[in-house]
């Protein structure tokens, strides 16, 4: 058996445990976002965001995926889980702090990625905060990383997912190192100075497809400046795009790629 029939025989696995819950009735991912960020005021001691929704640190290569450069992965534990300290501050309410609860749970029923509360003793954690807008660092950072989760506009299933796969080292599907293969952007119909948002970087496909529903994928009129689109699917412009309201199947099985998590559960 070549390791390309083993791969996919692992990673099937993972995504047939999956059970998918229905948010279908929630607004796209994307437009969630780009709606919380919109008209965000960072305070002085926030980051800047890049592609919208981005942390980076001050000095930070945009262009470079830090996860292949510095090892951002989250390490695994001898029992071949990944267990990521959190802790969820208490700005949020019961039902607040029950949907970031769900979003975090949800990864474990579809892969090896094991959120767990924080401890006295961990080195390293999300620290899942309400402050201006959605927005998470790429990978693990070392110590005390933010998420912020705004209550008001970042509280949804797919928010969630999403801020945190960006924790787990994940960019935005439409800067794909493949990306101009299945999209055409329309760099005139971008806001000023947003044109660094559609920078391709050289990411960690795991040698999934492109997927135009992946959580992490942003909508048509994403930094629009005339309400005409900013990227289109090629060849045909009318298949389903932007429209994630949960992590996709191709999502799960990037993740259990990145992380290797099936890799000794198929005899
Ligand atoms: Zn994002």
């Amino acid at each position: 058996m070549s390791n390309q029939v083993i791969l996919m025989s692992y990673t099937m696995y993972c995504a047939d445990v999956a059970t998918l819950e229905d948010f279908s009735k929630e607004l796209p991912v994307g437009q969630l976002l780009e709606r919380a960020n919109r008209d965000r005021t960072p305070d002085l001691d926030e980051p800047t965001l890049i592609g919208g929704d981005i942390a980076v640190k001050p000095g930070a290569d945009r262009n470079a995926d830090p996860c292949t450069s510095t090892g951002c992965l989250w390490l695994k534990n001898a029992d071949g889980n990944v267990y990521i300290p959190y802790y969820i501050s208490n700005q949020y309410s019961s039902r607040e702090a029950a949907i970031i609860t769900r979003g975090l749970e949800s990864f474990s029923s579809v892969s090896c990625i094991r959120f767990r509360p924080y401890q006295n003793g961990d080195h390293e954690w999300l620290s899942i905060e309400s402050r201006n807008g959605c927005y998470s660092y790429v990978g693990r950072q070392g110590g005390a990383q933010t998420v912020s989760l705004a209550r008001s506009g970042c509280l949804y299933h797919s928010t969630v997912q999403h801020e945190l796969l960006h924790a787990l080292g994940f960019n935005h599907e439409q800067t794909r190192s493949d990306r101009d293969s299945y999209i055409k952007v329309y760099w005139e119909n971008i806001q000023d100075g947003m044109s660094y948002n559609f920078d391709i970087i050289n990411t960690l496909n795991q040698g999934t497809p492109y997927d135009y529903n992946s959580v992490m994928q942003y909508e048509k009129y994403a930094f629009s400046k005339n309400n005409r689109p900013t990227m289109m699917p090629i060849p045909d412009p009318n298949v389903s795009f932007g429209q994630a309201t949960q992590m996709s199947r191709n999502d799960i099985d990037r993740l259990n790629r990145l992380y290797q998590c099936c890799k000794y559960t198929v005899a």
